[in-house]
């Protein structure tokens, strides 16, 4: 199975579509969704649409849908991102913050062989940034590959005696993965990149070949800002998008 992996999307239709566009054209059987439909962008209503009309093989909430939807309150939210919160759960009809609030937590299996979660698969909040952070995930993995999102920076984590690939902030491109031992992989952010390139990033993997094809995609930045400004929301949320930031 050829699975399209699609994270942290923060209501950025324009970036969404564009994804789902190119991987449309490379081809993929079935699409996982790691979480943060919304939040921060200007689309939340669009966003979740768009990804029930996927029908995702598995999907887990983010932090920000838990929020948005009303099911925790933004303590642990900077200024910003707690005001997009209170916008997206203003703006969202009840039916839309109940499909939100619906969301599985994660972990979640796939065919056995994989599992998805938000930040890592025994704290759904948690970040994974570095090879400390991911040798918990590592050593606690009961599957090959365990894909996760949150930090919206792309990186490739694997035990210790398989070399081969860990590496944050990987180039895009295609790449063999371990064939033993547990790999740990964040395809990055379709709708906030941070790591400095503000192409929107998500991937496609193969899970019998163990090939993963990290993709970023061109969209159209200025409209997302544009309705950002417009929505009335943090001028950062705009400005952040032009610097992948
Ligand atoms: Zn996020």
């Amino acid at each position: 199975m050829r699975y399209l992996l699609i994270s942290d999307i923060h209501a950025n239709l324009q970036a969404l579509e564009a994804v789902l566009e190119d991987a449309a054209r490379i081809g993929y059987d079935a699409a996982l969704c790691l979480g943060d439909l919304v939040g921060y962008g200007a689309d939340p209503a669009g966003v979740i649409q768009r990804i029930d009309a996927l029908r995702p093989a598995a999907i887990v909430r983010g932090n920000h849908d838990k929020v948005c939807a009303g099911l925790e309150p933004p303590t642990l939210f900077n200024d910003a991102a707690r005001q997009s919160a209170e916008w997206t759960f203003a703006t969202l009809s009840a039916g839309e913050r109940e499909r939100l609030a619906r969301l599985p937590k994660g972990p979640a299996s796939v065919e056995g062989s994989v599992e998805i979660c938000h930040g890592a698969p025994f704290d759904e909040d948690y970040y994974v940034f570095t090879e400390n952070d991911a040798s918990r995930a590592i050593d606690a993995a009961t599957v090959p590959l365990c894909l996760f999102g949150h930090t919206h920076v792309p990186a490739i984590f694997s035990s210790a005696d398989d070399p081969v690939v860990h590496d944050n902030g990987t180039p895009a491109g295609e790449l063999r993965l371990p064939r033993a031992g547990p790999a740990l992989i964040n395809v990055g952010s379709v709708g906030q990149p941070r790591d400095g390139d503000p192409r929107a990033a998500y991937g496609i993997v193969d899970v019998a070949k163990r090939v993963l094809q990290l993709r970023r995609v061109d969209y159209d930045v200025k409209e997302a800002q544009r309705r950002i400004r417009a929505a009335g929301l943090p001028e950062w949320l705009a400005v952040r998008l032009g610097r992948g930031q």
